[in-house]
């Protein structure tokens, strides 16, 4: 088994596997239980907005028209919104209703998440890898300086 040390080790030198950063992002979500599940899909909903937000100020600057490239972003976030959105409503009804969680749905809205973030990284010129990297380094500063907690993309 990988241990948190074993990743540390490699963050900032090699690209970080996918199954590395799952025990990564473990090992940096400070809820439990049922509260664990509600912040993060609360986090994939907010960072959703927040891309959202950012791709809007992006495209729609005043007496300019959007290019067909930045509409086929926009469709890209809408998109991702709609899709972090039906992930949100799932579990949503798991925690009101206790609805079970279909496993193989709840892995292909997962799945469309992943493909759309893909998109907007492809956008930006930089893909699914380098953004692991990034918020690897990110959480890890973060983590060094206490301030996971709080908000604000520059703590
Ligand atoms: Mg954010």
């Amino acid at each position: 088994m990988i241990s948190q040390d074993d990743i540390d080790a490699f963050t900032g030198t090699f690209d970080v596997s996918a199954l590395d950063y799952s025990v990564f992002v473990e090992g940096k979500i400070l809820t439990e239980g049922k509260d664990r599940l509600v912040e993060n899909v609360l986090g994939l909903v907010g960072e959703a907005g927040e891309i959202a937000e950012k791709v809007h100020k992006h495209i729609f600057v005043e007496g300019k028209e959007p290019t067909k490239a930045e509409l086929k972003l926009l469709e890209y976030v809408h998109n991702l919104v709609i899709k972090a959105g039906k992930v949100a409503e799932r579990i949503k009804k798991h925690i009101r209703d206790g609805a079970t969680i279909n496993e193989k749905e709840i892995k292909y809205e997962l799945g469309d998440v992943v493909f759309y973030i893909t998109a907007i990284a492809n956008y930006f010129d930089t893909n699914l890898q380098e953004i692991i990297n990034i918020n690897v380094d990110k959480l890890e500063d973060r983590a060094s300086r206490g301030v996971l907690q709080g908000s604000g993309d520059n703590r």
